[in-house]
């Protein structure tokens, strides 16, 4: 991909005031339920109205969409409300029915993203398409994967282009449902800064409740609009139930979300500054995560150390440690200072753990 400015022509042609958003409900359930929501978000900022006609379960024996017959009820969505439309293709077929009925936007989904083939059938099933096509990230953190999908897309000529980042599978548990690994996303801004990238706080999250957060944490980022899945009865979704909002409760995350236009020096400076703090919070958060597995790694070693009754001060090795870390400091732009510094107050809170595990 070399002239990454022509993949965002369509949405710099939308003019926007505000990020570009996408919202509607998880899965298409019956015709009532996609134009009621329809109805409720088409005077609000939503650009395109999504819904998932054919679901990617992780397990089988769930909801797997109702097919063919919810790309009526869009059709019947953009009639009635004029709202674009747009749904996830996993392989030709959909994309064949997609056409015929003319969606608007096409996503491709995370376990879509991460098979080379699947990737190259849908591809050449859009071959040459002015339809927008965005890619969601491959559930396992690949920045490779995830470009090579886009790649396959634009050689087969294809050049309303686009990225979703919708978060990473872990083993271990945490707060998100797919965890954000949000220097990965940075990473993918710098190699194409001009390829629009929005972000989908829903399968981030996991959770309705940190939508928001995730929401503004993307604006500072400065990523060109978000997918929110939306729902008028979250709660008794058929998929993904506890992290779909309302779509009143939409419209206000969309007020309150505070979006950067550069239209003054002043605040193109601010935008900046937001920008660069939100990289910062973003590696800070790393930094923390980070220092919490070296202490948990010393724990071990304290115990170790316990079970074979020797000493926890091991000067020997810890000058080592420091002679390679002033080194590494040092092709990083880190003074010896520094260095010394923070690693005797790392090595200081190894020793209280270990300290603790020993003296029980
Ligand atoms: C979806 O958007 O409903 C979906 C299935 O997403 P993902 O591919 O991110 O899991
Ligand atoms: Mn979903």
């Amino acid at each position: 991909m070399k002239n990454t400015k022509e993949l965002r022509t369509w949405l710099d042609a939308m003019n926007l005031t505000h990020p570009l958003v996408i919202a509607g409900p998880c899965s298409a359930e019956t015709e009532e339920q996609v134009l009621k929501i329809a109805h409720e978000l088409k005077d609000s900022d939503v650009n395109y109205y999504r819904a998932g006609i054919w679901k990617p379960r992780t397990r089988p024996g769930m909801f797997e969409g109702v097919g063919e017959i919810g790309l009526r009820w869009l059709k019947k969505v953009k009639q009635e409300t004029g709202m674009k439309t747009c749904t996830e293709v996993a392989n030709a077929a959909h994309v064949k029915l997609a056409m015929e009925y003319d969606v608007d936007l096409l996503w491709i989904g995370a376990r879509s993203t991460v098979s080379p083939f699947i990737m190259q059938e849908i591809a050449d099933a859009l071959q040459g398409t002015d339809k927008i096509v965005l890619v969601k990230n491959p559930v396992n953190p690949d920045l490779s994967l995830w470009l090579g999908g886009i790649e396959r897309l634009y050689k087969a000529g294809i050049k309303n282009l686009g990225a979703i980042h919708r978060g990473f599978s872990t083993y271990e548990k945490s707060k998100y449902r797919n965890i954000p690994e949000w220097q990965l996303a940075i990473e993918f801004q710098n190699k194409f800064p001009d390829l629009p990238l929005i972000c989908d706080p829903s399968h981030i999250t996991g959770n309705r409740e940190m939508i928001f957060d995730v929401s503004q944490t993307a604006l500072d980022l400065n990523y060109d609009g978000l997918m929110i899945e939306t729902h008028f009865d979250p709660d008794n979704a058929w998929s993904d139930a506890a992290q779909q909002v309302t779509p009143t409760k939409l419209i206000k995350i969309m007020e309150d979300l505070k979006i950067k236009k550069e239209t003054n020096t002043e605040a193109a400076y601010q935008s900046s500054l937001d920008n660069l703090r939100a990289q910062i919070n973003v590696v800070d958060g790393q930094l923390i995560e980070l220092l919490g597995k070296r202490m948990k790694v010393a724990d071990q070693i304290g115990q170790l150390k316990k079970d074979k009754n020797v000493a926890i001060l091991q000067s020997k090795r810890w000058n080592e440690i420091l002679g390679n870390m002033i080194l590494e400091g040092e092709s990083r732009g880190l003074s010896e200072e520094f260095i010394l510094k923070m690693f005797k107050a790392i090595h200081q809170e190894s020793i209280n753990h270990q300290e603790k595990i020993i003296n029980g």
